[in-house]
């Protein structure tokens, strides 16, 4: 009686689900999710650009797609991708990537942005507002069009007055209005600001419930001046103002010095605080040569000296004339910075504090190769990061940090029922970065399919032509000041 009950049940329950027909079915896949922390061979359904059903039971697809043999995960998530063309986009897709918001400094003009991006995005992506263009237009000196920092000069340097920071706050709400998730403020290229300016941008971002994400003031061990006492002061800003605070590239900023930095994020967390951080696994940045980092003392204040730095497209290392010369000119060249050791990076990309984003910029191998080389390096080769862990450092925690400004990202970094059909199906035994310093625009290879809101993207490792399935990450929106 009790086993023919059951049967009932299954009937009722099971009936529907089988007879169910989905977009898209992924069969047979390792299915991973960082959150419940499924890891088993399923089905999963797809329909509408959701996920609508994860199942050990066969399901009925208009396309069924062979997942055996292959993990399928969330998409990865990059919090820091400056370079926002099609190239990037292409490569940050071959690399997992189903998201890739410029969050660190932000654009000049978000509503500009995400006009140029509707139905012409490969993946999906978002902004900030940016403090540094805000300033640039309060001093009168607007960044030109397709540039995201300024060159050395008042808008820099100088102090701001009280007019020219009631423009830039003005500036930063219609850009929060028009979408921005967050405000991005890049304090080591605006060495002018006070520090009573920054907590009053603080200040604005707690009241328009957006969090902070920032590079901070200095690099370097010396003091007045060290990474420490920059992470000291967002850190101290955030408690302030109650903004939620991400310092970015905690890998880069504070070089050798980043595991002390990462215990300064640890005591603030600890203490109640929402800061969070991210690195990238590289041990050389990239920055243009004549913004304010390598202002007169850079070598005390970094450790490093003018052979530490590159320029990419030939591998020439700097000399000092040579430096003095691409210093002095106006044109904002890129170049990559040897300012990390490999010892330091291996201590902390595993660290479960340490989220993964790119800081992706054409030049750098890190726009193309960052997330499958935690995979292939941290994962496989050195086995320091479990599968799993790797997963939730470039999906879940990206998508819980969103979420402290768009509601849509709890949709977001999750392979489960409801969640945005966002998935990225690869092999872990072979996927591989490709880009190298003498090479960046490489190609990761391992991804099989990449699918962004129930659209397949790379199909059979191949990308489909023609195919812009990215949607926007708006925040909160002009009604976000008066929400309680
Ligand atoms: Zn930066």
């Amino acid at each position: 009686m009790r086993r023919l009950f059951l049967f009932f049940l299954l009937l009722i329950f099971s009936g529907p689900v089988l007879a169910q027909q989905y977009d898209l079915v992924l069969q047979g896949g390792r299915v991973m999710d960082p959150e419940t922390n499924l890891d088993a061979v399923r089905n999963v359904g797809i329909k509408g650009g959701t996920i609508a059903a994860i199942s050990a039971q066969p399901l009925h697809g208009r396309r069924v797609i062979d997942a055996s043999g292959l993990v399928v995960a969330p998409g990865f998530i990059d919090l820091h991708q400056h370079a926002q063309d099609l190239a990037s986009q292409r490569l940050k897709a071959f690399d997992g990537v189903t998201s890739a918001l410029e969050l660190e400094i932000g654009v000049p003009d978000v509503a500009q942005f995400l006009k140029a991006k509707q139905g012409h995005s490969l993946i999906n992506y978002g902004t900030s507002a940016s403090q540094v263009a805000a300033r640039s237009l309060a001093f009168g000196t607007p960044l030109p069009a397709g540039s995201i920092l300024p060159t050395i000069g008042p808008a820099t340097n100088d102090a701001a007055t009280p007019e020219q920071m009631a423009a830039m706050e003005k500036r930063l709400n219609q850009q929060l209005d028009e979408g921005a998730l967050a405000i991005g403020m890049g304090l080591g290229y605006t060495p002018g600001a006070t520090r009573l300016e920054v907590i009053d941008l603080f200040r604005l971002a707690a009241s328009r419930r957006v969090p902070v994400y920032t590079h901070v003031r200095s690099s370097g061990h010396l003091e007045p001046g060290s990474a420490i006492e920059s992470v000291e002061e967002v850190i101290g800003a955030a408690a302030i103002s109650g903004a939620p605070l991400h310092i970015v590239h905690i890998n880069s900023t504070c070089a050798l010095d980043a595991l002390d930095c990462l215990s300064l994020v640890a005591g603030a967390r600890a203490r109640g605080l929402d800061v969070t951080t991210e690195a990238y696994p590289y041990i050389a940045g990239m920055t243009t040569i004549n913004s304010a980092i390598f202002s007169p003392g850079w070598q005390q204040r970094l450790g490093i000296s003018y052979h530490d730095i590159m320029i990419p497209s030939t591998g020439e290392r700097l000399t000092k004339a040579r430096f003095d010369e691409l210093h002095a000119s106006s044109k904002p060249l890129f170049v990559v910075i040897f300012g990390n050791s490999q010892e330091v990076l291996d201590k902390l990309i595993p660290n479960p504090l340490i989220m993964i984003a790119s800081d992706g910029l054409e030049g750098h191998p890190r726009d193309a190769g960052t997330y499958s080389r935690i995979l292939a390096e941290y994962v496989r080769a050195k086995g320091t990061v479990t599968l799993m862990d790797a997963l939730r450092k470039m999906s879940l925690m990206p998508a819980e940090m969103l979420q402290r400004s768009t509601p849509a990202a709890r949709r977001k970094g999750r392979v489960q029922p409801g969640a945005d059909a966002d998935i990225v199906v690869f092999d872990p035994k072979t996927i591989t970065d490709r880009a190298t310093y003498a090479h960046p625009m490489v190609p990761s290879t391992g991804v099989h399919y990449l699918i962004v809101g129930g659209t397949v993207l790379i199909d059979q490792g191949k990308m489909l032509p023609g195919v812009f399935p990215g949607h926007a990450l708006l925040g909160p929106g002009p009604w976000s000041a008066y929400e309680h």
